[in-house]
């Protein structure tokens, strides 16, 4: 249970906990004291006001962390909203309402929910609702960029970025936010490939068997295409397993390379890039099938040179009209398109999705191994349980 949750929200000024970095400085991770924020709260005046009313109050239940918490902490980016030198991380939220603002009719105390992680800049994608594919070069981000995150207590939202993950989908509601990067990645190269009129991937490669990789494939599955998963580790192990569990077939690159399955099963007309590596990723192109998409979906941060053979590649591609999409984050449709396919593939595969949460963290002061988790290449996905 949340600590005398009643008594700090009642005060408002007695302190909660959170996991915070100071941007900029290497290992800074650490546990401090913040107010309890109230429904009338704004928590991003610098960025966008909460209309009147529309607040959302939500508990925190718990919180994944993924590589962007890890870099952010080895301070490679991440900025403290203004006015602070601290920024509470955390972006891939799970919660119980505990109060709303009297014109939120979408959610109710007790209903579990997800919240978004961009919040709108001054674009005209981002005044159509579609701050996701923002035209500016800062963006605000709950837990990475100028905005602080969900690795606390509770905290409050626009009804406008909360999204309600349904009861009987409680053990997976973790993975909405990285299920909605997944969805919109896919949703994307769909929408992009309306280009060819008709187009029906048969064959897919995902390269990667982190979360993203393993909800990418389960998502083409869900779609009827016929999947080969990539990763480094032979089999057998847990990756692997999710993988054949959804239908799909785990291939170690290290016996046998992209290419050779290309020529042993055919060039893919899709593939998803989930690797973090910046290589494979322009590897990838060298596989791809005519009118192919290829889908990036990697963060690579630091620099990484490779050489290429940028004459065949530029050729192949030409010839071939071949697409390259890339994508990041999600707006609430992507979130509701994301909990979507968890549904829909709970249905399909039971049981086979809460495999990818391998790591929990017991409470918040238990950060420290939290950050100590995302070294280790066992760990799927490491998510902090902050209150039952
Ligand atoms: C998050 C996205 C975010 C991206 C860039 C990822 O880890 O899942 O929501 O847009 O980082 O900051
Ligand atoms: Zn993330």
């Amino acid at each position: 249970m949340l600590r005398d949750l009643a008594t700090l929200l009642l005060t408002g000024e007695l302190p909660m906990k959170a996991v915070a970095v100071l941007p900029g400085k290497p290992s800074s991770v650490h546990l401090r004291d913040v107010v309890v924020p109230d429904l009338a709260d704004q928590p991003h005046p610098h960025v966008c006001e909460i209309p009147e009313g529309r607040g959302v109050l939500v508990k925190v239940l718990q919180i994944g962390v993924d590589a962007t918490d890890r870099e952010i902490n080895e301070a490679l980016y991440g900025n403290a909203p203004p006015g602070g030198e601290h920024l509470v991380i955390g972006h891939e939220s799970f919660g119980q309402v505990l109060e709303v603002g009297g014109k939120v009719t979408e959610v109710k105390p007790g209903d579990y929910v997800s919240c978004t992680v961009r919040r709108p800049g001054g674009s005209l994608f981002d005044k159509i609702g579609r701050n996701d594919i923002t035209s500016e070069e800062v963006y605000f981000e709950r837990g990475i960029n100028l905005c602080h995150g969900f690795l606390t207590e509770v905290f409050v939202d626009d009804a406008e970025y909360i999204v309600k993950v349904p009861k009987n989908l409680k053990h997976l509601g973790v993975l909405s936010e990285p299920a909605s990067v997944c969805a919109k990645a896919i949703e994307q190269a769909f929408l992009a490939q309306h280009r060819l009129q008709v187009w029906y991937p048969k064959r897919a490669f995902v390269l990667g068997a982190g979360q993203i990789g393993l909800l990418a494939t389960m998502m083409l599955r869900l779609r009827g295409i016929e999947v080969f998963t990539l990763a480094t580790t032979p089999p057998p192990q847990r990756k692997s397993s999710i993988v054949e569990a959804y239908g799909a077939t785990y291939v170690s690159s290290r016996q046998k390379s992209m290419l050779d399955l290309a020529k042993d099963v055919g060039r893919p007309g899709l593939i998803f890039e989930a690797t973090g590596n910046a290589e494979v990723c322009f590897r990838a192109m060298d596989v791809l099938a005519h009118n192919g998409v290829l889908i990036w979906t990697s963060i690579t941060g630091g620099t990484h040179e490779v050489a290429i053979d940028a004459a065949r590649i530029n050729l192949e591609w030409v010839l071939g009209n071949k697409l390259l999409v890339s994508s990041v984050n999600g707006n609430r449709r992507h979130f509701e398109l994301g909990i979507q396919a968890l549904s829909h593939g709970e249905l399909t595969y039971p049981g086979v999705t809460e495999n990818i949460l391998t790591h929990c963290v017991s409470r918040l002061d238990r950060y420290q191994e939290m950050m100590r988790l995302l070294e280790d290449k066992q760990a799927l996905k490491v998510f902090v349980n902050v209150a039952e």
